[in-house]
């Protein structure tokens, strides 16, 4: 039986949202990946939502299209962020600005384990600048919401309309991007008769699993979302995704029950802090690339996908699992990460 998704569709209707999106992004299957002996008979497959155009694409583009349409409906000339240097959601705020014909101003914050050339200067920082964005970098210590707050108001004084996003433009309704991309998921999965057992994500900011987990939830699906956190402890990240997922269930039915056990964190691929590389990351990055084409970021989806291939190993799922993995985008990471490749 098809999914009903009548109920989840309506309750995102309610919401302004931009169209940044072309259409559906494909699934497909890692053929060659899932043939290896020890993938154990599962049937690995990618969601692609690294392919959105939009400025280079990315996960960030859902989300957007749920804040665009909160920023427009306020009045909004000026879109506000802020991030690490590498933070692919400012990339891309600072190109739905251009394309949207309004002011961006980022903040970027530096990594506490990275500071050569590279990263400081090439990838998602160098795109910033193309966007035109307005840049400002922080020193260490300084605390980037805070900033915002005074620039927010400087802004303002100048007669100006900011609208501020928090980091990942993970509010909830940036969430609700997510929820929507449930619903598209859900149907891909009819179209093509396949039951997936779990939706694997990077958890960062977290409204990306949110968004999924309040989707598949409102629309009833059984499907499991697993995140690997690489910003947040385990710890944290669970009681963040649960804190997320139930303001984003909140927008779309306040009657949405959330089950106990719903929120499934896994913290074992973060290494020793956000951004810093870690050895299996590195493997999983080489691995989709030379047995698939397919290139993942070092700071997300390198180390989510790292996950996976280690819980497929482990035998945690039995032969015939299909599990799909959310391509999240972040191309532009590679390029700053260089010499973690070396
Ligand atoms: C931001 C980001 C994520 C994580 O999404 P969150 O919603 O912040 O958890 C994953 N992959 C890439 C490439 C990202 O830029």
């Amino acid at each position: 039986m098809p999914h009903d998704l009548t109920r989840l569709d309506a309750a995102l209707a309610a919401y302004p949202r931009a169209t940044l999106l072309e259409g559906p992004t494909p699934i497909q299957k890692l053929s060659r990946l899932s043939q290896l002996p020890d993938m154990n008979g599962c049937n690995l497959y990618v969601k692609r939502d690294d392919l959105t155009g939009l400025g280079g694409g990315g996960n960030k583009l859902r989300k957007l299209e749920f804040l665009l349409g909160e920023a427009l409906a306020a009045g909004a000339d000026t879109l506000v962020t802020w991030g690490g240097f590498q933070s692919n959601h400012a990339r891309l705020t600072a190109a739905v600005a251009a394309r949207q014909g309004l002011a961006c101003v980022l903040i970027l914050t530096p990594s506490a384990v990275r500071n050569d050339d590279d990263f400081c200067h090439n990838g998602n920082v160098l795109l910033d600048d193309l966007f035109g964005a307005t840049v400002h970098r922080l020193p260490r210590g300084l605390a980037p919401d805070t900033y915002a707050a005074e620039l927010v108001d400087t802004l303002k004084a100048q007669g100006k309309k900011p609208f501020v996003m928090p980091l990942g433009g993970s509010s909830p309704r940036g969430s609700l991007g997510y929820a929507a991309c449930a619903a598209e998921v859900l149907r891909q999965a009819d179209a093509l008769g396949i039951q997936f057992d779990r939706i694997i994500v990077p958890n960062g900011s977290a409204g990306t699993h949110s968004g999924l987990l309040a989707g598949v939830t409102l629309a009833q699906s059984s499907t499991q979302i697993v995140g690997y956190s690489v910003l947040a402890t385990q710890e944290q990240a669970s009681a963040t995704t649960l804190e997320k997922t139930r303001q984003t269930l909140q927008l779309l039915d306040p009657s949405a029950a959330l089950a106990d056990n719903a929120i499934h964190i896994d913290g074992s691929q973060r290494g020793e802090a956000y951004g810093a590389p870690t050895h299996t990351m590195l493997e999983a990055v080489r691995l989709l690339a030379s047995r698939e084409g397919l290139l993942t970021d070092p700071v997300y989806g390198g180390k989510a996908f790292a996950g996976l291939l280690a819980a497929v190993r482990r035998g945690d799922y039995p032969a015939g699992s299909n599990l799909l993995f959310v391509m999240t985008g972040g191309l532009p990471g590679l390029f700053a990460y260089r010499s973690a490749f070396d």
